[in-house]
């Protein structure tokens, strides 16, 4: 039976450079990573592309993906809808990659209730001056929409314990690998488990059926 691939769940404060850690992981190991491409409400922004950062829809036809069951999880940012399409991510789970969602935390907690064994990471920055110097370096948002996004961030931070762990992303290699060394150490404990208790259910069936017949 193929095995399935997993879930992994990447979140962080905005401008914490989390793009850029799912761009150095799927250019290192393609093979072994798929990204999910999310849809979204929100107005398409200058440089992106119709199915490259986001299937970009309307509020109607989000809403339509939401009745229809289409969407593994969603979530209102911003007065946005963002949501994760179910098919693509189902497809290459069942074909054993791992996929990588890169959302906020309510969608997080969302995925975390539907697949027990998905890994949720959480990128924070070593201090918020260094965020904040991010925020105003990348020059896409105004100094009242990199606040507004900074003042979302304390009420995030609240969330974090509930994911499976958090990565300082100060130095980016380092950081890169923390992740992919979080990402191996799930993968090996699950393939631990998964084998030893086939093999526990397998003894106790033959042993239980032992005593049936006596
Ligand atoms: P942005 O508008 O800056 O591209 O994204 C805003 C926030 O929405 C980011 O924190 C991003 O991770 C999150 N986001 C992107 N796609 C999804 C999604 O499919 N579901 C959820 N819950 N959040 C998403």
């Amino acid at each position: 039976m193929q095995k399935k691939g997993l879930l992994i769940v990447i979140s962080g404060f905005s401008g914490v450079g989390k793009g850029t850690i799912v761009r150095e992981l799927l250019s290192r190991y393609p093979e072994n990573f798929a990204l999910s491409i999310s849809a979204t409400s929100r107005p398409m922004r200058e440089g992106e592309e119709e199915g490259r950062e986001y299937f970009f829809v309307n509020r109607e036809k989000f809403e339509r993906m939401i009745s229809e069951d289409r969407l593994l999880e969603h979530a209102v940012y911003n007065g946005n809808y963002y949501g994760t399409p179910k098919d693509y991510v189902l497809q290459e789970v069942n074909a054993g990659r791992n996929v990588i969602l890169e959302i906020e935390v309510q969608g997080g907690l969302q995925i975390r209730d539907k697949f027990p064994d998905s890994l949720l990471l959480y990128v924070v920055p070593p201090s918020a001056k260094e965020l904040y110097a991010r925020l105003v370096g990348r020059g896409t948002e105004s100094v009242s929409e990199i606040l507004r996004r900074m003042r979302r961030a304390v009420d995030e931070a609240d969330f974090v314990p509930r994911y499976d762990a958090m990565t300082v992303n100060d130095d980016l290699e380092t950081c890169v690998r923390e992740v992919y060394e979080l990402i191996r150490k799930k993968q090996e404990e699950a393939a631990f488990r998964d084998e030893l208790l086939s093999r526990l259910k397998e003894e106790l069936l033959i042993i239980t059926k032992e005593d049936d017949n006596q």
